[in-house]
């Protein structure tokens, strides 16, 4: 029961009462009232005429032996008489007012009467009978005395019945007064309660305007709406919203969507609670969530402008699918695409673009030159395709490699596609006032003739572009064919791993010299494989099919502990030579990896800063934040970090600046004509002096011949290695 009912019931009760006491404590006092009146105006008189009744029988008494006395009538008779009289009249009204026993009065004056009238003929007659006189005045005396006799009973009987209702009257006040206690007892408990219930209403709303305090001070909108959707109230925050929004409306419902009311009445009928949407007003994505009060027939309605994070969502969500440098969606977002393709098994055809020697464009003209023109080509992509007939989108791989994923299309169509954008390419790129012709490969599949997996279709696409690739300037069709290479690698394999029980596995070292003093520094360790039949394989074929098949992790792991043996060994020589290893892709992202170095340097003892590790530059920009994270955990452990075969990939400038490494391996493909090719020279120049800017090492590999050497020296470059100084040999000649 609600607290102000509570109170209404009380106070009804308290009145009902009042009513009732009044009613009682009136009818109490009336009665008391009559009882003291009938005490007034009934005993009293009537006591009166008793007292005056008595007082004329003695009197009337007296003056009859008066008489006999004085023997004469004189100024005597008129007395009597008139006390007869007097007695008579008294006698009348004492007969009215009275009952009972009063009826033998009339009989005892008659007697007194008829005793005077005896007495007065017998005084005046001439022979009084004195003895007679006697007898009747005796008589006379009896008779009042009888009659004395009954009035006392008479004035008992009055006096008892005043008695009676003194005390009954005095009964009704003591219950008048009882009553008024026990009423004013009912009040003050009333008033207690009352009291009690008004504190604990105060106390709640009290709360209740604190609580009321909270949508007005909430900095999110806050509103409250009738069953029909109406604004009933809306918080400071409401109106500051619709002032952002819309500065000149002054009506709230603007900040609603428009289909707000309609769809509020089929909430109202299919749902309970709490439902929340989003709607954009205007320029701002609001989130609402809406309360249903069926029992109060209202609605609460919370809105949270989420614009920031939602454009920080979004931001984010495109660039997790987006490629920073084209705007394009990325291999991430293909490979949804497809998979979703495949999911619906909807026809489409996977065509791979790359333009053929990209790395000598972005080593000759620069890196900013590279990503521009990647950003020309992705721009051209897009229009070109926006006018073909199917529906295509275009993605950004990698470095130069582009994807279209041609939907519903056929074979025919995609290889015309392919040729139209081809026989694009005949026009010029403008990038920097400069004009570049790109020579473009292509390979396409099909699903689901061709696969119907991403993994799987995304293989031959690109087993097809490498066709295509190594033709140059070509269009290929995947052809199972293609990974048929694959099978040379097995015999290769077993051999391997025969190799590695059979310890047919050496490491060579070769030097690497101060490009200054030409004094060894360091030395890079190189596998070789010498087989049973004394013929050696170069790790050139090897390691990409140990790769491939997952055993460059036992190799590797054997290389590594190769490494740090021969590094403790040099130094605990004392010759102070770092050991540069090589590290494939597969091992560095193999996730024991970091576990495999810090037991070796536990087993051999070996101090890391004399250890640099090689990781290829294509390898760390496969995964670039990935590799970030790994390299900086090998910073951690102590290692020394090189990028080698720098150049061949495509190294972000922005993602160069990130890697926690120490130096930059210039690949041999630059310095073998350094001293003829002009370009080679400034790609050369330019990879040192980028790498001065980022405070790097440089190292330059393959050096054959001594002009070479001086061509180096020159431009700064800090480190040299090639077969000029050393080719690659057993630890003891290379101390040698
Ligand atoms: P790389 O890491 O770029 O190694 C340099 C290669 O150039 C070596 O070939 C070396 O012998 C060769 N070289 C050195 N100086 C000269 C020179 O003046 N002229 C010419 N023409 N060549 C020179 P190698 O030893 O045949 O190794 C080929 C590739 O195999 C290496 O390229 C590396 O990617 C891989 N490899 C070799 N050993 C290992 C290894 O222990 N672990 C891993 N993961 N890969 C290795
Ligand atoms: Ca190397
Ligand atoms: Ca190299």
């Amino acid at each position: 029961m609600s607290l102000t009912k509570r109170i209404w019931i009380i106070l009804a009760t308290v009145i009902a009462i009042g009513v009732i006491m009044s009613y009682i404590v009136r009818n109490s006092g009336e009665q008391a009232g009559i009882s003291s009146r009938n005490l007034v105006s009934v005993t009293i008189p009537k006591l009166n005429l008793i007292k005056q009744l008595r007082a004329s029988i003695t009197e009337h008494e007296r003056l009859l032996y008066e008489y006999y006395a004085r023997t004469t009538r004189e100024g005597l008779w008129e007395k009597i008489k008139s006390t007869e009289t007097e007695l008579a009249d008294q006698l009348m009204a004492i007969n009215e007012g009275f009952s009972g026993h009063v009826m033998t009065l009339p009989k005892l004056y008659g007697e007194i009467k008829a005793l005077q009238n005896a007495i007065d003929v017998n005084l005046i007659s001439n022979s009084t009978d004195w003895d007679q006189a006697r007898a009747d005045l005796a008589q006379l005396t009896k008779v009042g005395q009888q009659a004395e006799a009954i009035l006392v009973t008479l004035t008992k009987e009055v006096e008892e019945h005043a008695q009676q209702q003194t005390i009954r009257s005095q009964q009704q006040i003591q219950e008048m007064v009882n009553l008024v206690i026990l009423y004013t007892l009912v009040i003050m408990a009333s008033a207690l309660v009352l009291g009690y219930f008004t504190q604990i209403n105060i106390r709640k709303t009290a709360k209740r305007r604190a609580l009321a305090k909270f949508p007005e001070r909430n900095p999110n909108p806050v509103m409250n709406l009738n069953w029909q959707g109406e604004i009933l109230f809306a918080n400071p925050a409401s109106q500051k919203l619709l002032k952002e929004i819309y500065p000149e409306s002054e009506n709230l419902t603007d900040l609603l969507p428009t289909d707000f009311q309609e769809n509020l009445k089929s909430w109202q009928k299919n749902y309970d609670g709490q439902i929340n949407f989003n709607a954009d007003i205007d320029t701002k994505h609001l989130e609402f969530s809406l309360s249903l009060l069926r029992d109060l027939e209202s609605c609460h309605l919370y809105i949270e402008d989420v614009t920031e994070r939602k454009e920080a969502q979004d931001q984010l969500e495109y660039q997790a699918f987006h490629d920073v440098h084209t705007g394009l969606p990325n291999r991430r977002k293909f490979e949804l695409d497809l998979t979703h393709h495949i999911k619906h098994t909807q026809a489409c055809s996977i065509l791979l673009i790359s333009i053929d020697r990209f790395k000598f464009i972005t080593a000759s003209q620069g890196y900013h030159i590279g990503d521009d023109i990647i950003h020309h080509l992705g721009k051209r992509l897009q229009e070109l395709t926006a006018s073909m007939s199917c529906q295509i989108d275009t993605y950004r791989l990698e470095a130069s490699t582009f994807c279209l994923l041609v939907s519903h299309a056929n074979t025919n169509e995609v290889l015309y596609n392919a040729k139209l954008i081809q026989g694009a390419m005949d026009e010029a790129l403008y990038v920097n006032q400069h004009s570049y012709y790109l020579n473009l490969s292509m390979g396409y599949c099909h699903y689901p003739q061709d696969g119907n997996t991403t993994q799987g279709l995304i293989s031959n696409a690109h087993a097809a572009l490498n066709h295509a690739r190594k033709l140059g300037d070509s269009i290929e069709a995947y052809h199972p064919q293609f990974h048929a290479s694959e099978q040379s690698w097995l015999p290769i394999e077993r051999g391997m791993r025969e190799a590695l029980e059979k310890h047919q596995f050496i490491m060579f070292y070769q030097a690497k010299v101060d490009a200054q003093s030409g004094k060894i520094c360091a030395a890079e360790s190189l596998i070789r494989w010498f087989k049973e039949d004394g013929s050696m394989m170069s790790p050139a074929t090897f390691i990409p099919v140990a790769e491939q098949t997952g055993l460059i992790i036992q190799i590797g792991y054997w290389i590594i502990e190769q490494g740090f043996k021969q590094a403790k060994q040099f130094h605990d020589a004392g010759h102070n030579i770092q050991i540069a290893i090589n590290i494939s892709a597969r091992q560095f992202q193999y996730r024991h990896f970091l576990d495999q170095l810090s037991q070796l340097i536990e087993s051999t003892q070996v101090n890391p800063q004399h250890i640099e590790l090689e990781i290829t530059e294509s390898l760390i920009m496969e995964n670039a934040d990935q590799s970030i994270s790994i390299m900086k955990k090998l910073k951690a452990m102590g290692f020394s970090l090189a990028i080698d075969d720098f150049g061949t990939g495509y190294s972000s400038l922005s993602y160069l600046k990130q890697f926690p490494i120490d130096s930059l391996k210039i690949d041999q493909a630059f310095v073998k004509h350094l001293e003829s090719d002009e370009n080679d020279k400034s790609i050369v120049a330019a990879i040192i002096d980028l790498a001065q800017h980022l405070k790097l090492k440089t190292i330059a590999e393959g050096v054959e011949t001594h002009e070479q050497w001086q061509i180096l020296k020159n431009m700064q470059c800090d480190y040299i290695q090639g077969y000029y100084f050393s080719k690659p040999s057993t630890p003891d000649k290379l101390l040698a």
